[in-house]
């Protein structure tokens, strides 16, 4: 599998705004924001989509919509709300495929997935 733009952040290969890192997962600004807050929370493992992960990446998985809560209290966002998402393939939206969960807050969310 040839390596994702998430994969190269994680290798330092291309730039990003890094805002926690551990072993398992990695979270940047996402480059285009759609809210004043939208941080992208990353496994470090390469899946492409939620329909590849199985029963072995589910703490994995756990462990990052975790980190994607705490990322929203170091932002100070957790008592007003936030959303977390995950696109899954071209109706879902999806245009990176190495999964990630957006988080985004900031300001009130509308509920319309167009
Ligand atoms: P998707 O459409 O796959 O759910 O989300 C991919 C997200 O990655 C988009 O919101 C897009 O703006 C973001 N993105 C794409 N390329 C880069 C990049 O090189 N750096 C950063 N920080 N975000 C990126």
């Amino acid at each position: 599998m040839n390596d994702s733009i998430f994969t190269k952040i994680i290798k330092r290969e291309i730039p990003a705004d890094i805002i926690y890192e551990d072993s398992d997962v990695i979270a940047f600004n996402d480059i285009s924001p759609k809210a004043p807050v939208h941080i992208l929370v990353v496994p470090k493992k390469q899946i492409p989509t939620i329909n590849d992960a199985n029963d072995e990446d589910a703490f994995l998985l756990g462990k990052v919509i975790l980190t994607a809560s705490k990322i929203a209290k170091m932002k100070g966002i957790d008592e007003r709300g936030y959303r977390v998402i995950v696109n899954c393939n071209q109706e879902g939206g999806q245009s990176v495929y190495h999964i990630h969960f957006h988080l985004i807050g900031g300001k009130q969310l509308g509920w319309s997935p167009d």
